[in-house]
């Protein structure tokens, strides 16, 4: 048989999968993916990328392609619900709400101080054969579609897994260090008896991918998700959830669109291709609307996560490790941000730059941020409750009841003022959903391979919306625009790029220590001088107010751009190489 010998063997060919491939074969790591479908998914799925993610992919030098091919800011700066878009019923065509979102109208301001890249809203059916195009510009990323994982051993030296070739029916063997389960749960967890806790199956959802020309039903292009809400369907999760999916105008030109709708698991209805369409027409009342059904996504709703995210040398990551409700679009970027913090931490493994229990953070790490988003995106999908009942609906009443609530709701009296008032409060709860800014990028570490300074985490934001930047050990970076002569450039642009990055103040004691921890640990770390004299200059003093430190003090930032360590001043020089042999030879509990 057939053998293949590689550092890294990864399941899966998805957003996750084709992440860890590039990143690693930016690293200098050569990789073995195999993917058992011919292509990536086609399936309608994830669309939203928040800023963090799109901080991760500008360092790969792919945010520019996906802005140029996605939804235009303008188009994703609000989120809506209304009634129908057609129809001309009493209730028909009316606006319920509309809130700013993703860092547009009112949250500008802070989305763009934070971060150097605005989110961005790009279908998983187009980024997938965007990464993998870009991946195959990688000649260390070893991929192979139409290949399918079907068996699995372990020991302490390297998996040994039998991998079918689809397209010739022919199986062989390949002999990895490590193996990585990008496989969204499908195959290794369950064959390893690993547990997901949580609930399985809250919802059934259908998306239906369709075309259909709705221009003369939208008169306001800001929205960038349109939910549907009226009283003959009950509340939000029994009407629908539209989105528009270019891919060449993202306003009410939109030629594609995904529609979301909830089923009750025991509904023999969702797997009926036939009944979508009348289903579709019904709930947007628009009886005359052909659209072309391109493809239909019956899925489960979910909140799980992984009790083990490692077993042996086998790391779960992605959907494999975590499966949330869309809400909050915390999926597909949480899966390549796993593939983030994992890459750096298997390259310097495999380089011998760091001991094995450094990859035990992996788990100590992204565990807790997933758990998190679990529970985030559970809360963020049952609000949607809440929402409901501040348009007055009551669950179960007769339509009529409902039918009531809403003719009150947009009534010219004073108790329509009220029910709007009191319905604009409770919908500002779903800021939790559509404004998350500190979800999506405030999230820290505590692991071994970071090294604390005593300073308490900063409160987090109740609804998730704050964020705060902090150096703070644990935290990612902090953005701020910093100059070389005229050239502008983000912080986030100073570190990364499979590097350890030391941003100080300007002292040449501190390149003195980084050259001392580089020969002690074989590990170079970049040294960057911010401020008077430096690499880079601060005229705002946006960083000298960021960085935590004395001007004389510095901030060493991971290869995946969280702060590992900081110094306040420059009498900690002599701390560097023994800091940085305690992130790289983590003192970890057995595995
Ligand atoms: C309708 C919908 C809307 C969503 N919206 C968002 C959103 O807006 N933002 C967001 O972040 N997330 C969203 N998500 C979630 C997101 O789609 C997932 O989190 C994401 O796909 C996870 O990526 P993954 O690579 O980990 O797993 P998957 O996408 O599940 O990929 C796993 C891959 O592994 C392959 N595989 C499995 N077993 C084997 C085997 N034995 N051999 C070889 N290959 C194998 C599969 O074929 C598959 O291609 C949404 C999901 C749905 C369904």
């Amino acid at each position: 048989m057939k053998t293949i010998h590689t550092p890294v063997l990864i399941v899966g060919g998805a957003g996750c999968g084709l992440s860890l491939a590039i990143f690693l074969a930016r690293l200098g790591v050569e990789s073995w993916l195999v993917e058992r479908y011919p292509t990536t998914s086609p399936a309608p799925k994830a669309h939203f990328l928040n800023q963090r993610t799109m901080e991760i992919l500008r360092e790969e030098g792919l945010a520019d392609e996906i802005y140029s091919l996605s939804t235009p800011a303008e188009n994703m700066s609000r989120v809506g619900w209304y009634t129908s878009l057609g129809g001309t019923g009493e209730l028909d065509r009316k606006t319920i709400y509309v809130m700013d979102a993703f860092g547009g109208g009112s949250l500008q301001e802070a989305y763009e101080r934070d971060s150097p890249v605005r989110s961005a809203n790009y279908a998983q059916l187009h980024l997938e054969p965007l990464l993998l195009k870009h991946a195959r510009t990688l000649p260390a990323a070893k991929l192979n579609y139409h290949h399918a994982l079907q068996s699995f051993t372990q020991n302490d030296d390297g998996v040994v897994a039998t991998i079918l070739n689809r397209d010739d029916d022919t199986t062989y063997e390949v002999h990895a260090r490590y193996m990585i389960a990008a496989d969204g749960g499908r195959t290794v967890g369950p064959a390893l008896g690993i547990e997901m806790d949580g609930m399985e199956r809250l919802f059934d959802m259908v998306t239906c991918h369709f075309a259909a020309d709705v221009s003369a039903y939208i008169d306001d292009d800001s929205p960038m998700i349109r939910w549907f809400i009226n009283p003959e369907k009950g509340g939000s999760w029994g009407s629908g959830v539209m989105v528009a999916l270019g891919p060449k105008h993202y306003d009410r030109h939109s030629e594609e669109w995904l529609l979301h709708f909830a089923f009750q698991p025991d509904d023999p209805e969702q797997f009926d291709a036939e009944s979508v369409v009348p289903r579709l027409q019904d709930l947007l009342r628009l009886p005359d609307l052909e659209p072309r059904v391109i493809r239909m996504n019956n899925w489960k709703v979910q909140g799980v996560l992984a009790r083990e995210y490692r077993r042996g040398r086998i790391f779960l990551a992605g959907d494999a490790a975590h499966r949330h409700p869309p809400t909050t679009g915390l999926g597909l970027n949480s899966a390549i941000q796993d593939a983030h913090n994992l890459a750096w931490k298997l390259a310097a493994v495999l380089q011998g730059k760091a001991g094995e229990a450094l990859l035990e953070t992996y788990e100590t790490e992204r565990r807790p941020v997933a758990a998190r988003n679990v529970n985030w995106a559970l809360l963020t999908f049952q609000n949607h409750l809440v929402i409901d009942a501040g348009i007055g609906l009551i669950p179960g009443a007769p339509v009529e009841v409902n039918r009531q609530a809403f003719r009150l709701l947009f009534s010219d009296t004073p108790e329509g003022v009220t029910r709007r008032q009191r319905l604009s409060e409770v919908a500002n709860t779903q800021r939790m959903e559509f404004q998350a800014h500190d979800v999506e990028i405030g999230f820290h570490y505590d692991s071994a391979a970071i090294v604390p300074d005593g300073t308490p985490a900063p409160v987090q934001s109740p609804m998730g919306d704050e964020y705060i930047p902090v150096t703070r050990p644990g935290h990612r970076l902090p953005h701020a625009w910093v100059y070389q002569g005229a050239n502008k450039v983000s912080t986030l642009d100073l570190v990364g790029r499979g590097r350890f990055t030391l941003l100080t103040g300007g002292a040449d004691t501190w390149r003195d220590a980084a050259a001392q921890a580089t020969q002690a640990t074989g590990t170079s770390i970049a040294v960057v001088s911010i401020g008077p004299g430096g690499d880079y200059t601060d005229p705002s003093g946006t960083w000298a107010a960021l960085r935590g430190t004395s001007a004389t003090g510095a901030v060493l930032v991971r290869p995946d751009g969280h702060v590992g360590w900081r110094a306040a001043n420059g009498e900690d020089t002599g701390s560097l190489a023994a800091t940085l042999a305690q992130i790289l030879q983590p003192i970890t509990q057995d595995h």
